[in-house]
Formats: structure tokens, sequence, C-alpha cells
């Protein structure tokens, strides 16, 4: 079928909630992708954050392939090896204890939020409060919409859950003024992934941890952009030398297939019994052998040495054109293969001319350009994209 024939038939039958680039994409090898008329883009969004081996990586490929045909669901009232395998390794990579899964991210934070609500009130009736992040993503369920401190995406969904709060990112004292023997948990990203690539102080998350254990908040941390080496260490935390009560993931987890996860620790974990939560298709067979598999390539390909290595790689490359562009880009900011690039005008021109030269970048909080490309990238595709982007910013 034709582009414009596949375009117009979704059109008429897709719900129209996505703000589409006029691309018809038909398949990928490592960081490039195809579109239907056979042209080549390199990628550096990665399906936003979620490819992190590529596309089509041969250890991914033959883990989904030989799973589908062994078994692709079975229902959670069994055991399978390939969640107790999934399980065994988040709980040793994260340094915490008991994981669930489920099939999003939103998900997963529905599921850090009833966990931590739970929790609370085995403390005391009213320790209920949640106090997000201004300028945060955590979702689109009503729950995780309203945890979500941008009210673009509340708008019109009135009446929204209680119990939320956001306070201003990277400020301890707005959140030390919030925060009560009411509140059950702190829920932040360590690194805003969909606000704009917001790094905060080395000691922001250190406070915010302390603050937790005075006030006997949980500290969730929502890494679904951030966790699974994106940052160059298998969970952002690391960087900042804390560890959650609840880390949620999904993205790059299982490198494409869906799925979303919460970790948490054994005495958390006492505050779910057997009935309190669960999930039809969460943490089914063919999701954890995908999981399983992506774990295993980021260890033996080395991969969060790479993101770090390429990571700073693209942000010097990036600070090069700012200094060619000052007009133009103000700030690079990044850490491992999450960065971001302020500039001084909206970005959509600048995404839109990368695209029609075969550079697939994208744009977030309006004029940040966000860089989320596969973990398994080299210093030549970054070159390349870097020509693209050098070629569209001379042309503004
Ligand atoms: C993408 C994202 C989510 C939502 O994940 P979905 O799979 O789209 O539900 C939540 N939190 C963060 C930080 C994200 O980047």
């Amino acid at each position: 079928m034709d582009k414009q024939a596949i375009v117009a038939m979704d059109q008429e039958n897709y719900l129209p909630v996505f703000a589409r680039y006029n691309l018809v994409l038909s398949h990928g090898e490592g960081p490039y992708v195809f579109d239907n008329e056979g042209k080549k883009y390199i990628d550096f969004l990665g399906g936003i954050a979620v490819n992190v081996l590529g596309h089509a990586h041969p250890a991914l490929v033959k883990a989904v392939s030989e799973q589908a045909g062994k078994m692709i669901h079975c229902s959670n009232l069994y055991y399978t090896e390939v969640q107790a395998t999934l399980a065994k390794k988040l709980a040793k990579l994260s340094g915490l204890d008991k994981v669930f899964a489920g099939n999003s991210g939103a998900e997963a934070n529905e599921g850090a939020i009833k966990l931590a609500r739970k929790y609370g009130k085995t403390i005391a009736a009213d320790k209920v409060e949640i106090i997000t992040a201004e300028h945060s993503f955590h979702g689109r369920t009503l729950a995780t919409l309203t945890a979500t401190g941008q009210p673009k995406y509340q708008k019109g969904y009135e009446p929204l859950p209680g119990g939320f709060t956001h306070v201003p990112f990277n400020d301890i004292a707005a959140l030390e003024a919030s925060m009560s023997a009411k509140t059950c948990a702190v829920m932040l990203e360590p690194i805003q992934g969909e606000g704009g690539v917001n790094i905060p102080d080395a000691d922001y998350l250190i406070k915010v941890r302390q603050l937790c254990d005075k006030y006997s908040a949980l500290l969730i941390l929502d890494e679904i952009q951030t966790g699974i080496g994106r940052t160059g260490k298998m969970f952002a935390y690391e960087l900042f030398g804390i560890k959650p009560d609840i880390v949620t993931l999904a993205k790059g987890l299982a490198g494409g297939v869906p799925i979303g996860a919460f970790i948490t620790t054994s005495k958390v974990a006492t505050a779910f019994t057997a009935g309190d939560h669960g999930s039809t298709f969460g943490g089914n067979p063919l999701a954890c052998a995908a999981a399983n598999a992506v774990l295993q390539v980021i260890e033996e390909e080395k991969l969060l040495e790479n993101a770090q290595k390429i990571g700073d790689y693209l942000v010097d490359k990036l600070n090069a054109l700012k200094s060619k562009y000052p007009a133009l880009i103000t700030e690079v900011r990044g850490k491992g293969l999450i960065v971001g690039a302020k500039l001084t005008i909206p970005g959509r021109d600048i995404v839109n001319s990368c695209l029609s030269q075969g550079a697939i970048i994208n744009c977030t909080a309006g004029d940040v350009l966000r860089f989320v490309p596969p973990l398994t990238i080299t210093k030549d595709h970054v070159d390349e994209m870097i020509a693209v982007l050098d070629k569209t910013l001379a042309a503004v």
C-alpha cells in the first residue's frame, strides 16, 4: 500500500490523539529505521527511549521468537521460569527485593501509588498524600495524570483523584514545606524526561531521601525513562548515591515489547497480599523473555559503559554546535544517553527539517531537543545525526 493510502486509512479509523509526522515506518536495523518507500533514517528517538538495543537485535529477536514458539502467555495463577528469572535479576540489579510486572509505564506507576497508599495506612489512616514535582510526567491513567505536574495533561478529565500535591522540582525547601505526617510518598523522576531533560543538583535526591526518612514517607522514583542503562547506570539513582523504596520501570526494559514493572523492598511489599493487585497480561512469558534478553545483552555488550562514553561524545558534539550557533542553543545537558539541547526557538521546525534529511530527533517541553537513542550507538552514528542537525541549524 502506498504512503498516502496508509495515512488516509489510519486517519479514518484510528483515534486522532497523536500529532503524527507524515511518515510511515516499515522496519528497522540497529539505530536505523526505514520508511515504506525505502528511505533510511538514523533514529535518535529510539521509540521514545524504548529501543535500547536498537531495532532487530539478533539476541532479542531470538529470545522473543523462541518464547513465542513455546508460550506467549499464561495466567499469573501459575509460575513460569522466565518471570522468576526476571524478578531475580531486577532485584539483584536494583538492590531491592520484590518485583511486580505490568504492561506499561503508567501501570507501573499506578501500582506504585496503590502500594504507597496501602503501606501508608499501615502507619496511620490518613497517611495517603503523595507529593510529586512540577513538569513531571508519570503517565496517562487518571491517577498518573493527576500525579503528573503539568496541567495540560489533566484538563478536561476532572474530577481527578485526590491526595496529590505538586512542588517545584529541585527545590528542597518547597518539598520540605509540603511534607507532613500525612505524606505517604514523594514520587519523582531522578531526571525529568518529558519535562525537558531536567537534571537536579547533585545533593537534591540525597536531601529528598532524608526528608522521606524523617516523615516515614516512601521515596518512589519513576525510572520509566531513565532506568535500564539510559544514564550510563542501570538505574539513575546510582548516579546520586541513594536508594528508593519503590522504583518504576517500563520503556527500555523489554526493548520494545510492552512491559512495566515496579520493584520495592521486602518491608514495603508486606502491605500487599494475595488479591491486592494484579494484571492479566503483566509479567507474561513473552515480555519476561524479552526483558531477560535485554538485561543480558546490556551486560554482555557493556552497554552501560557505551552509554556513558557515547553520551559524553554526543554532549561534546552538541556543545560544539552551541558554540557555533549561540543564538539558537543556550544549554546542553545530559547523563549518558538522555541528552537535551535547550533552544531559543520552538523545536518543531528543526525536528521536521532533520526528519526530511534522514535523522529522527525529538523535541520536548516545546524548546528542548531530546536525544534518547539506542544504547548500542557508536560515535559514527552520532556524527551522522550531528551533520544533519548542523545543516539544519545553519539554515534557520
Ligand atoms: C513514558 C513515561 C511514563 C508513561 O509510560 P507509558 O508506558 O506511556 O504509560 C511514565 N513516566 C515517565 C518518566 C515516562 O517517561
